[in-house]
């Protein structure tokens, strides 16, 4: 693989997977050298993603990923919660923050060429990636914006949440599609 934000991101999808990977297998994987791994690995601890362990990496716990505390959200310029933080990584490598799913859903329309798309799941604080992710819209927890947006890893826990706290269970494109109809409602009144 030779684009090195695509190489960061599949990383990123694999300790999702496995939580800890060798640098050796990770070479293998992506048919690099271990210098090449080495380098992406630096990339990744030092946005705080990702975490060096002897001879090799695992995702960085919360605590740790202090980038997303510090930014502020492109679209709604608000404080990046690390419970909600959304993170894009562009093809040319660039980064945009948003501060929950709803501006990041919003913010991915936009932005062309993403290479990686990543939110936390609101039950378990861990990373997920927004293309595989389900969304629970409009429920009564409102942490960020309105309406609100809250991501799940998984199916189950997104409906178990939705039955207590009410809202709707969507995919990504029902999602965005469900913001664009509420923001277009809101210009109109
Ligand atoms: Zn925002
Ligand atoms: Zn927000």
């Amino acid at each position: 693989m030779a684009i090195p934000t695509e190489r960061q991101a599949k990383i990123v999808d694999w300790l999702h997977e496995d939580n800890s990977l060798t640098i050796k297998v990770l070479a293998e994987r992506l048919d690099v050298s271990l210098m090449t791994v080495h380098r992406d690995l630096d990339k990744l601890t030092r946005e705080g993603i990702v975490r060096k362990v002897h001879g090799g990496v695992m995702l960085a716990p919360q605590a740790m990923q202090t980038n997303a505390l510090e930014n502020r959200c492109q679209l709604c310029r608000g404080r990046v919660p690390n419970r909600t933080a959304f993170t894009l990584t562009t093809k040319a490598g660039e980064r945009a923050d948003a501060c929950c799913p709803h501006c990041g859903l919003m913010l991915l329309q936009q932005i062309e060429e993403v290479s990686s798309a990543l939110t936390v799941d609101y039950l378990y604080g861990r990373r997920v990636n927004v293309y595989r992710a389900i969304f629970v819209i409009d429920s009564d927890v409102r942490v960020c914006c309105i309406p609100s947006v809250l991501c799940f890893a998984a199916a189950e826990d997104a409906i178990k949440f939705q039955k207590g706290f009410g809202g709707k269970v969507t995919d990504l494109t029902q999602a965005q599609q469900h913001l664009l109809d509420s923001h277009l409602h809101m210009t109109q009144n």
